[in-house]
């Protein structure tokens, strides 16, 4: 049934400004020809209406988890809505999404709130939600060159998740990837697993910023396809977490979505999921959003306080949130317009707030990684100000692992970060003699 749904539908690229430009979701390009704004995928929504919102709903469930390859995958599951065009024998999936919708009922209950979820976009294959764009972009990439496009290879700027995600998902497809970092500013863990996947890691003296303007130019002068989220096609992809949280909670909308954003592409995905949600009928209301942005690169945080036409770059400053370092995001006009419709704000946490809000989570056994703890330092001010009401449902989108930054971990709990020397959670181990009574008294001591 759905294969016939296939060849109905028509996806492409469309200009966010509305200058009308449309373009085919195979043609090797990023921004708009006419006027040099982002892109976006639209979808026919006519095509998509012919089956009804029960009927999808029947449809996502039957394949949720399952082994009909690639369907199972969080992504794929949701083909139609996302790339209709990959044939199946292009996807490249490694059953990305599907990840735990975990009920934090503890630490909820420590901040007043008992309808507290964290979904953990982390536990995923290169551990971040980056993988959920990765899937759509790498297929695209490889059914352009079946099909006989000029690629040589795919490249991103990359404050680590997205070059891990790359490096794997290139890997999978024998496809050759290179990936931009910038040299000192990334963990080991995010460091090794491109290194792990064969890609060529160059790392640049300069930030994130720097490096993305190298890799936008690659990508016009060298014949490498661009994997930033500039290129919409990971966005489609990234939507599905939207539409994924609301099936695991058995099709409600939850009241409140939190999320770190540094370039941004990820908040406007969530916005482009729960809309396409509504528009075929699936859901009859809408979240509110709050981004969650670092003190040290928040962009967007100082636009919501001035107002949304007076955006201006800053330059990030190092925060222990790597990965949301960044002062000129790609996608600000898209977040903003997301967060337009969706009621939204933007909250910002200090680099001590984050360490502590991560930490004190991890009390209530979670693991989090600093992303995470900017989007939980947001909420707690949420909360603490009565934004967000105890009987809310909120959700935090945990953005990626907390194994891959065991280094900001192990300094906090040693009180050895210098962002912050008084770590309210911190935690070291005992050493102790090889030596019995010595082991007993101190768990003795303990347990007073
Ligand atoms: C990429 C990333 C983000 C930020 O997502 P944007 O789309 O750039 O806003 C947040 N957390 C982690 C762990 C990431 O890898
Ligand atoms: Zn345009």
């Amino acid at each position: 049934m759905y294969r016939i749904l296939h060849c109905m539908s028509r996806s492409t690229f469309r200009c966010i400004t509305g200058c009308l430009g449309e373009y085919p979701l195979d043609e090797i390009i990023y921004k708009c020809p006419k006027c040099g704004d982002l892109l976006e995928v639209v979808h026919d929504m006519e095509a998509l209406k012919s089956r009804s919102a029960a009927a999808w709903i029947k449809l996502f469930d039957e394949r949720y988890l399952r082994t009909t390859w690639p369907y199972g995958s969080g992504v794929w599951g949701k083909k139609e809505w996302v790339q209709p065009h990959v044939r199946d024998e292009n996807v490249v999936s490694m059953l990305e999404g599907g990840t735990n919708l975990l009920w934090a009922e503890r630490y909820g209950r420590e901040l007043g709130i008992s309808d507290l979820w964290v979904k953990q976009c982390g536990v995923s294959h290169t551990g971040s939600f980056k993988d959920l764009g990765m899937t759509v972009l790498v297929s695209t990439v490889k059914q352009m060159i079946a099909d006989g496009k000029p690629i040589r290879a795919v490249a991103c700027a990359s404050t680590g998740d997205t070059s891990a995600a790359l490096a794997a998902y290139a890997a999978a497809a024998g496809i050759r990837a290179m990936v931009i970092l910038p040299r000192g500013k990334v963990s080991t863990a995010q460091l090794v697993q491109p290194l792990a996947n064969g890609a060529v890691v160059l790392a640049v003296d300069g930030d994130f910023d720097n490096c993305m303007a190298m890799v936008t130019r690659l990508a016009q002068e060298e014949g490498v396809y661009l994997a930033n989220s500039m290129n919409s096609l990971r966005i489609e992809g990234q939507k599905t977490v939207a539409i994924e949280m609301v099936q695991q909670f058995d099709w409600d909308v939850p009241d409140w979505v939190v999320i770190p954003g540094g370039n941004l592409g990820n908040v406007s995905a969530l916005g482009a999921g729960f809309l396409m949600m509504k528009e075929l009928g699936l859901i009859q209301k809408l979240p509110r959003i709050c981004v969650a942005q670092a003190a040290a690169a928040n962009p967007l945080y100082l636009a919501y306080k001035a107002g949304w036409d007076k955006f201006q770059p800053v330059a990030a400053k190092p925060t222990l949130a790597s990965a949301i370092q960044i002062g000129n995001p790609v996608s600000v006009r898209k977040a903003i317009r997301t967060l337009q419709k969706f009621d939204g704000v933007v909250e910002q946490a200090s680099e001590a707030e984050l360490a502590d809000a991560a930490a004190r989570a991890d009390l209530t056994g979670l693991f989090n990684c600093p992303h995470t703890g900017v989007a939980l330092a947001a909420l707690e001010k949420l909360i603490a100000r009565g934004e967000v009401r105890p009987s809310d449902r909120a959700v935090v989108i945990s953005t990626a692992n907390g194994l891959k930054f065991t280094e900001f971990k192990v300094q906090y709990h040693e009180g050895k970060l210098p962002e912050v020397p008084h770590p309210r959670y911190g935690n070291t181990p005992v050493y102790l003699p090889n030596d019995y009574t010595a082991v007993r008294d101190e768990v003795r001591r303990r347990l007073e």
